[in-house]
């Protein structure tokens, strides 16, 4: 099978599960012989988009650089998962535009009160302090996909049945290598 670039294009809160997920596609992949590259925000932040802030000029700037990226790669036959909140719908559109059938849109779903329950990286806390101003889903806005491709619910899934249905659609569209049989 030839490799087929594709573009999941994961969004959702801080904390709603999307490094995590990613994480585990990309093991799965990896062992089917598939290439895939990941474009996770925080790292994305510290690299590409080093410097940017988090106004909306700063967030839509952020996210069209990462679209820019996941295009050239897709197109090219590459795989590619993006691990961004992208909270704005106008951006998340510009990037289905520019990849066409390419792009997936996944929404990585969780509520405020359980991605703060978790709150994986302490800053949830820290949002509700005011010592972070910006906060996306406490003090900046998310706006839901309305059509996404996927919704994946991580307050009632196990992370690896979040990943199988993710699996599953990608096999379903044939889009990945079947898995090695055991
Ligand atoms: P994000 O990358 O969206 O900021 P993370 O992946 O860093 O989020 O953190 C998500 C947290 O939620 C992890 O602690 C993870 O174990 C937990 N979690 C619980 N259920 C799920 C699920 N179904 N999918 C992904 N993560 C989940």
């Amino acid at each position: 099978m030839s490799d087929k670039g594709f573009t999941l294009w994961f969004t959702g809160l801080s904390g709603a599960g999307k490094t995590t997920i990613s994480g585990l596609l990309s093991s799965e992949l990896t062992a089917r012989g598939s290439k895939l590259e990941i474009l996770d925000g925080d790292i994305v932040r510290e690299n590409l988009s080093k410097g940017l802030g988090f106004s909306k000029e700063d967030r839509d700037t952020n996210i069209r650089r990462i679209a820019f990226v996941a295009d050239l790669l897709s197109r090219n036959g590459t795989p590619v998962i993006t691990a961004a909140i992208s909270p704005y719908k106008a951006i998340r559109d510009e990037a289905r535009e520019m990849m066409g059938d390419r792009f997936i849109e996944v929404y990585i779903e969780a509520s405020v009160d359980a991605c703060a329950a978790r709150d994986v990286k302490g800053l949830y806390a820290k949002a509700f302090s005011g010592e972070i101003k910006e906060f996306t889903g406490v003090s900046d806005p998310y706006e839901a996909p309305e059509n996404p491709e996927v919704v994946i619910h991580t307050e009632s899934e196990e992370p690896a049945e979040s990943a199988a249905k993710l699996i599953t659609y990608l096999e379903e569209r044939e889009l990945i290598p079947a898995a090695v049989a055991s």
